[in-house]
């Protein structure tokens, strides 16, 4: 990074910092804390205690169980154990069907189409241009044979979020599961399984200000799942491997801190936003904003401005200390059109000149007007309008 002018990170989309608090809370667990929760001796009895109070406190943020919480390695992990074990558990019932929106991560995406090859059948879910899942389309891709309906709560790339109570009771009338990916809206929206309706939530620490590497699947008791992983009989025997003991304490602190400061936060970013909207819609007239207008991510901004390549501008803007995404990170290796813009309608043209921006606490409106400023100076040398 040049000495230039300070870096802006607003790319918490893709990830987020850790919270000072959720670092304090790990260091004890990656020093003299190192115990093996399963060993039976004090250094384990503390770990699995420190392991203990960690699900309960996520349980209570998300209106859980503690028994219901099931710690992961993160998003990827809980939304391919949601898919893949509960299609391979009710497959005995003569259920070989699952449903899956067309806007969904490729964790869903891809342990969908990994199904496929077990020989379950796949199908999708149309989404709207605003995001929002239709209700009809969901009717239709339900089936006799459906087993688990997969649709997220909040888009990662067009911050929509989904009516995920209503989609839970439709899905119940067909005795089939339900599954969200929350990895987008847990710690930033409120967020409550009882609420929702839903039997399976997957969320994922470094999307809320916690550690890479970790997360969890909330499970409603009573849900038909087996596990993917086999070895020890850790997490109820349902997910083989020691716990990331450092890694749960963390997430834990870092929920936890973010749900009591729901409000002030989601008012911080919200306000960042709207001003960034504000200042591009005055800069590019033509600016095209996606997104659902009301029920949104408070903090992502996904805009096209046309003329201008998303790619380009991202590198100007990198060039500046300023980081922004073309669609999902996942994708920004890859000069593929997103999907999810693909899926709203939007054209290639459109699509290739989307950019993502996306705030988080450490942000200030300082940093909205150096992201203005940058898109003023780049407005200004190209010439164009
Ligand atoms: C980031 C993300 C994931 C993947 O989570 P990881 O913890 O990075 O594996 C899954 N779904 C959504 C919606 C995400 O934004």
């Amino acid at each position: 990074m040049t000495s230039k002018s300070i870096p802006v990170y607003a790319d918490h989309a893709a990830t987020t910092p850790l919270m000072p608090e959720a670092l304090d809370a790990m260091l004890p667990w990656l020093k003299e804390g190192f115990g093996n929760p399963s060993s039976l001796h004090s250094f384990g009895r503390e770990a699995h205690k420190a392991v203990e109070e960690a699900r309960a406190t996520i349980a209570e943020c998300i209106g859980a169980k503690p028994e219901e919480i099931f710690f992961t390695s993160g998003g990827t992990e809980s939304d391919n154990w949601a898919l893949k074990g509960v299609m391979r558990e009710v497959r005995d019932l003569g259920r070989n069907r699952l449903a899956v929106s067309t806007i969904e991560h490729h964790a869903v995406l891809n342990a969908a189409q990994e199904l496929v090859q077990e020989g379950f059948i796949v199908d999708t879910i149309d989404v709207r241009t605003d995001g929002w899942a239709k209700a009809q389309s969901l009717s239709n891709a339900l089936h006799p044979e459906t087993g688990l309906v997969s649709i997220q709560l909040a888009n990662n790339e067009i911050g929509t979020i989904q009516r995920i109570a209503d989609f839970a009771r439709i899905t119940h009338r067909s005795h089939a599961f339900f599954h969200t990916d929350a990895v987008q809206a847990v710690g930033h929206i409120h967020v409550d399984v009882r609420e929702l309706g839903v039997d399976l939530l997957s969320a994922s620490a470094h999307k809320f200000n916690g550690p890479k590497g970790v997360g969890f699947l909330y499970m409603k008791k009573g849900t038909h799942i087996r596990s993917v992983q086999q070895g020890g009989m850790q997490e109820l025997g349902m997910r083989a491997g020691t716990e990331n003991v450092p890694g749960i304490v963390g997430m834990s602190m870092a929920l936890k801190r973010n749900v009591e400061n729901l409000a002030a936060n989601e008012l911080h970013v919200r306000q960042l936003a709207d001003k960034l909207r504000d200042g591009i819609r005055s800069i590019y007239p033509q600016a095209v904003f996606h997104g659902h207008h009301r029920d949104r991510l408070p903090g992502i901004v996904s805009v096209a401005i046309p003329g201008h390549p998303a790619e380009g501008m991202l590198h100007i803007l990198d060039m500046k200390g300023i980081a922004v995404s073309i669609g999902a990170a996942c994708n920004s290796k890859v000069t593929a059109i997103s999907h999810v813009l693909k899926a709203i309608g939007l054209s290639d043209e459109l699509a290739s000149c989307t950019l993502r921006i996306s705030f988080g606490l450490d942000n200030s409106a300082k940093d909205v007007e150096t992201i203005l400023n940058a898109f003023r100076i780049i407005k200004r040398t190209d010439g164009s309008s």
